[in-house]
């Protein structure tokens, strides 16, 4: 069990990124070309690595308040008609390019809404990334979709699972009817009962759900109170996000009255009860804000060691090249990070124009592989071999990260790690301010970049 240390999480929970990727995207720059695209995707072909296939749908239907992502509000659904079309060129456009033998191992609609499309819509995209990937077809894969309940009845969730979906994940962030409308996202728990009663009795392998604390108008008390309720309802993932209020950044922020947020202290004190209630009640601290059931893949992935890190979060398929589709969508393909257009209109023209609509990337050095390999074993793994690291490199790990390991004098100090110059382990508290102690071996880490990240907690 973590020792939910305040003070610790108070020094250490300072700004810093999640590390999805490293280098993170702040390093992508517009250098990068078509060229780089499809070499490193030849690459990937030649390697026979799998895939991971994720397809952004940023279109919702209402505004939450505390929202800071790439999306367009918009009731018009002929938009979508229109951003259809460019997607389903996009895949055939890339899929022209990738070995058919590549087994499709993950795939992820997220958002945006992935369900504002219409049935029909969702349908023919499945069909058509089907009949330029290679889906497999006996549920074995993870495919999963990004719901939010406002827009799902119990026959949408039949059709998607109809249509291979075998995980989903549901933003639930507050459970209390006072924050739900402060953020104006109205979503009763019978809502999400019934939603997740339809989950299970289409038999969806796994639930995750997304908590946000730091809300308006929540407390310790609030917050312990949808904690209880879904626990309830037993999802197999539970992430518990801090919402960072950056109106001068996202203006749709600025609906939040600063009067109705709950102060430092008061989003410290939510955290740690959260944490602890999720503990008690036999979840697993994944690493950072994530918990997962025991039963879970990602919790059994991380204690045979082969849990990843990517774009979407921790990961069963590191291994795969993951493939972006859509505005403003990533693709990792081994030493190459590409970001498409973020922009739906030069997206749009273009795939009309017949260009890969990639806006900006970045090619990996030798260094920033090797950091990566690092940075993400720590977050997954909680522990550095360093003899291992070493191996894999044909590097000296001591000497090479001298000057961080240095460091860790201070940490073990702390607490947060258990340091012998030959293994670095978290301790259990360390697990939660994992991306602190990754920040010190990250080269592009300085003061400056900071206020560009979220704070850890
Ligand atoms: S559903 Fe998600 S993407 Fe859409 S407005 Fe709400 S938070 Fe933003």
């Amino acid at each position: 069990m973590t020792e939910w240390n305040t003070d610790l999480i108070r020094r250490y929970g300072d700004q810093g990124p999640r590390y999805t990727s490293y280098p993170t995207a702040l390093q992508f720059h517009e250098e990068v070309t078509a060229d780089d695209y499809w070499q490193a995707l030849e690459h990937g072909n030649l390697a026979r690595r799998p895939l991971s296939l994720y397809l952004h749908i940023p279109f919702c239907q209402h505004v939450c308040y505390y929202c800071a992502c790439n999306r367009v509000v918009t009731a018009d659904t002929r938009r979508a008609d229109e951003y259809l079309k460019r997607l389903l060129r996009e895949l055939s456009m890339k899929a022209e390019r990738v070995d058919s033998q590549r087994p499709v191992l993950q795939m992820h609609w997220g958002g945006g809404t992935p369900t504002y499309l219409s049935d029909a819509q969702m349908t023919e995209l499945v069909y058509h990334t089907a009949r330029q990937f290679h889906l497999l077809e006996d549920d074995r894969a993870d495919y999963s979709v990004e719901i939010d309940p406002r827009t799902v009845t119990q026959s949408r969730i039949g059709l998607l699972r109809g249509l291979g979906f075998n995980r989903a994940s549901l933003g639930v962030q507050d459970l209390d009817p006072r924050v739900q409308e402060a953020v104006n996202r109205v979503q009763p728990y019978s809502m999400i009962e019934d939603v997740f009663g339809w989950l299970r009795d289409f038999g969806y392998r796994s639930i995750n759900t997304d908590l946000i604390y730091g809300l308006p108008w929540q407390s310790e008390t609030s917050l312990a109170r949808t904690v209880e309720q879904l626990l309830a309802l037993r999802p197999e993932r539970i992430s518990l996000y801090n919402y960072a209020h950056l109106p001068a950044r996202f203006k749709v922020q600025r609906q939040i009255s600063e009067q109705t947020l709950p102060s430092a202290d008061e989003k410290l004190r939510m955290f740690s009860r959260a944490g602890e209630m999720l503990e008690s009640a036999g979840y697993l601290l994944i690493g950072m804000d994530h918990f997962a059931l025991p039963t879970d893949a990602l919790a059994q992935a991380q204690q045979s060691g082969t849990l990843h890190r990517n774009f979407q979060g921790y990961t069963l398929h590191g291994d795969a090249d993951l493939l972006g589709f859509g505005t403003s969508a990533i693709s990792a393909l081994g030493t190459f990070y590409g970001q498409n257009q973020k922009s739906i209109e030069e997206w749009q023209s273009d795939i009309d124009d017949n260009h890969l609509p990639l806006e900006r990337g970045c090619l990996l050095t030798l260094d920033d592989q090797i950091r990566r390999d690092l940075i993400t074993t720590l977050l997954c793994q909680m522990e550095i071999d360093l003899e291992a690291l070493s191996q894999r490199w044909n590097i000296d790990a001591r000497q090479y990260f001298g000057p961080e390991l240095m460091q860790m004098n201070r940490l073990v100090q702390d607490g947060l790690v258990e340091f012998d110059w030959k293994v670095l382990r978290l301790t259990a508290i360390g697990r939660l301010l994992a991306r602190a102690v990754a920040m010190i071996f990250d080269a592009y880490q300085k003061d400056g970049l900071k206020r560009h990240y979220s704070r850890i907690i």
